[in-house]
């Protein structure tokens, strides 16, 4: 599991690299817990590749309402300069089927899918892997507990028999 560090040394921060006192729990630059823990979502932004970042970044695009809105006016707009109302536009996309809209819509649908796809994935990852490094600290908290609990109860035994031997000699 961890490292305990010794009483002197300063103890790391796992998120931002800086050294703090050993006697510091979180780090005042992030607010995380220091010492040799990890964390898993610093794990996955270090070794995220480049196109996953995109990804990430397109997926919180497109979930932001704003994506919704600017398509809507764009849509909006495109259908009224194609329908002839506006004179000084000449049509670019007859109605009612606007088919270069439809086209461009579709592809636009096979792109945001194939990113959404990349950053659920990623996301997934995380998860099993976040569930992961928690059993594996379930387990050597169980495994430091029992050994603390067996030591615990030799200690109890030796104070009886310490107690027995004094009473015995009193
Ligand atoms: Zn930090």
């Amino acid at each position: 599991m961890t490292t305990k560090p010794s009483n002197s040394e300063p103890v790391p921060c796992p998120a931002c690299g800086g050294l703090h006192p050993p006697e510091s729990v979180f780090c005042p630059h992030c607010g995380k817990a220091v010492g040799g823990l990890r964390y898993v979502r610093e794990e996955f932004e270090a070794t995220r590749r480049r196109y996953e970042q995109f990804a990430d970044v397109v997926t919180r695009f497109v979930s932001a309402p704003s994506y919704f809105g600017v398509h809507i006016l764009w849509v909006a707009v495109w259908m009224v300069l194609n329908s002839g109302v506006v004179m000084a536009v000449r049509r670019f996309d007859d109605p009612p089927s606007y088919n270069l809209l439809a086209l461009l819509l579709s592809i636009e649908a096979i792109f945001l899918t194939g990113f959404l796809l990349v950053s659920q994935t990623r996301e997934a990852d995380y998860e099993r892997k976040r569930a992961e490094l928690d059993y594996e600290t379930a387990v050597q908290t169980n495994r430091i507990l029992s050994d603390m609990s067996t030591r615990l109860d030799d200690i109890a035994s030796r104070m009886e028999r310490i107690e027995a031997d004094l009473r015995k000699e009193s």
